[in-house]
């Protein structure tokens, strides 16, 4: 079983055209370096920005999209239903935790004050870290849909293992979704609108936007295979932007969709009995918060009002 992965990667530098900017970004105070690749902390402007970025995202789905904001791990269970392992196993997260007894914790600690392997010690939890922001929606939805399908719109944090000093390859980051699940012509329509939509937002945010077909980076042999097929039914949309003079433009949103793959996971129907389809399109906050940095410069506050009035309305 494999599964789309909303996947924004394509395009991120691969030398060192990321070098500069992320010095930049250390020096003007926005992200603090930590000791592993990928992971950061934020500053209050550049949370400013990121709230900036949801809320323009929300705006773009009020009044038609159920919210749902989910937390940065999922149920094991679900995870193993979105065949997300199969796709990308070495992306993924899974989190372990300690229920031994105290003859275990006295060899946990034994472990670890010798500088030992204690993790071995560990048990797999009831939760992995969340792989997309959508995967937690689609239980929510087994069983019969209403005639016009559902449509949400959707806010967590996604996890791809794929440390690099590249600023925009984090290893954890916030995704904004407007998903839809219905019949095959719904999810195809709202795929090319939400795409269009969006394309016009971030532009409007004075964004450079190209629109590339693209294929999620599927693991191994098969891999290349299932990517070529994504490629040629144009399954996945990239919404690209220049970040990196040197290097091809960067994904900051995509959009998806996923034929009939949650719907037959998640047992879900259309209101007339087939298997329900859906898309969706997916927005990487940090990415897009780190593209209009360098649009615009490190100063926030001193970004063209037509940019700020839009963000901080
Ligand atoms: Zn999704």
């Amino acid at each position: 079983m494999t599964t789309p992965a909303e996947t924004i990667g394509i395009g991120a530098s691969s030398d060192t055209a990321f070098v500069e900017f992320r010095h930049e970004l250390f020096a003007a105070g926005l992200l603090h370096p930590t000791s592993v690749d990928g992971v950061y902390g934020k500053s209050a402007a550049y949370e400013r920005i990121v709230e900036g970025v949801l809320a323009s995202v929300t705006r773009l789905g009020v009044g038609r999209f159920e919210a749902v904001h989910f937390p940065p791990v999922l149920a094991r269970s679900t995870f193993d239903r979105t065949g997300y392992l199969s796709s990308f196993p070495d992306l993924m997260g899974s989190l372990h935790v300690f229920e031994g007894n105290d003859r275990a914790h006295t060899e946990l600690v034994r472990r670890y004050e010798a500088d030992g392997d204690w993790s071995e010690i560990l048990k797999p939890a009831e939760v992995v870290v969340c792989s997309a922001a959508c995967h937690a929606l689609y239980p929510l939805c087994t069983g019969r849909l209403p005639e016009a399908g559902r449509w949400f719109e959707i806010q967590g944090y996604c996890f791809r293992h794929e440390p690099s000093p590249d600023p925009t390859r984090m290893q954890t980051f916030r995704m904004h979704e407007l998903v839809c699940v219905g019949d095959p012509d719904m999810a195809v329509t709202h795929r090319d609108s939400g795409l269009a939509d969006g394309l016009r937002m971030l532009r409007d945010l004075g964004l450079e936007m190209d629109a590339v077909p693209a294929n999620d980076p599927f693991f191994g042999r098969l891999g290349t295979i299932l990517a070529n097929t994504q490629l040629e039914e144009a399954l996945k949309i990239e919404g690209v932007t220049p970040i990196y003079p040197t290097e091809k433009p960067t994904a900051i949103m995509s959009a998806n969709y996923a034929q009939d793959h949650f719907g037959s996971s998640f047992s879900i129907e259309t209101a007339s009995g087939n298997v329900a389809h859906s898309s969706c399109v997916a927005f990487g906050i940090d990415r897009i918060t780190l593209a209009l940095l360098h649009a615009h410069g490190l100063d926030p506050y001193r970004w063209p009002p037509e940019v700020t009035d839009r963000l901080w309305r």
